[in-house]
């Protein structure tokens, strides 16, 4: 199964995301994360990337590309994949159609994150997360100890407020549209009689456990 997660900063694709591979026992695939770890070990992309994210800008279609052909062709993505914030531009939503379809592969669901906007502010306005692990915290004051690895909490540098303006922009103008082209996609493919993936949007707000709740009944199981 190929899922494609389609939400706004902050709507909890990261967190949901993790147990959508579990269940399904297929690799989850964050460009977010594959970023920050190129800039952390400074290599020429991270590099180039850093001061887009940093702003909270989208980094260009090109090195999401590059990323994305990479992680599906390997053997550990042949059983599917969960696209987590990999898909944020029309035209990576091409790039994406045409290297599943280079690899004999067609994207089975497009699930989208509904929050109002409000929320979102409010939980990456709080959110802290761990130097080391990673782990995401709500609420925690930055400096405090990570309660998996005993590393130190710390605000990202995209979660300060110019920056999840940014984000928010960056959604609505160039990543909302990306739902209406797979909406489109499926319209067509059922006119037509071909297959298309499925959109099907989930209440993301409350607590983690019943939004996967919600999940996994989407994705039917
Ligand atoms: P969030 O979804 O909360 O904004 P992520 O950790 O997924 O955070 O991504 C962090 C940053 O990485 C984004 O703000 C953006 O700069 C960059 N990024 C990640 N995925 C993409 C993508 N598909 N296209 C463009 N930029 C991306
Ligand atoms: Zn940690």
């Amino acid at each position: 199964m190929n899922i494609v997660l389609l939400g706004p900063p902050g709507a909890g694709k990261g967190t949901q995301g993790e147990r959508i591979a579990q269940t399904f026992n297929i690799p989850k695939l964050a460009t977010g994360d594959v970023l920050r770890e190129a800039v952390r070990q400074a290599t020429p992309q991270g590099l180039a990337a850093k001061r887009f994210m940093d702003r909270g800008d989208l980094v260009p279609d090109s090195v999401i590309l590059g990323i994305m052909k990479e992680a599906l062709a390997r053997p550990a993505a042949a059983n599917g994949v969960v696209l987590d914030g990999v898909v944020r531009t029309v035209p990576q939503a091409e790039g994406l159609a045409r290297v599943l379809g280079e690899l004999g592969r067609t994207l089975d669901v497009v699930l989208l994150f509904d929050v109002d906007e409000e929320e979102l502010v409010r939980r990456l306005s709080t959110r802290t997360v761990c130097e080391k692990c990673q782990s995401p915290y709500t609420g925690r004051e930055p400096g405090s100890t990570c309660d998996k690895c005993g590393g130190t909490l710390v605000r990202r540098k995209d979660d300060e407020p110019d920056a999840i303006r940014t984000r928010m922009r960056a959604y609505r103008e160039q990543t909302a549209p990306v739902i209406e082209w797979y909406r489109a996609r499926a319209r067509e493919g059922a006119l037509r009689g071909q297959s298309a993936a499925r959109v099907v949007s989930v209440d993301a707000i409350g607590a983690v456990d019943d939004v996967s709740a919600r999940v996994l009944t989407a994705l039917g199981k």
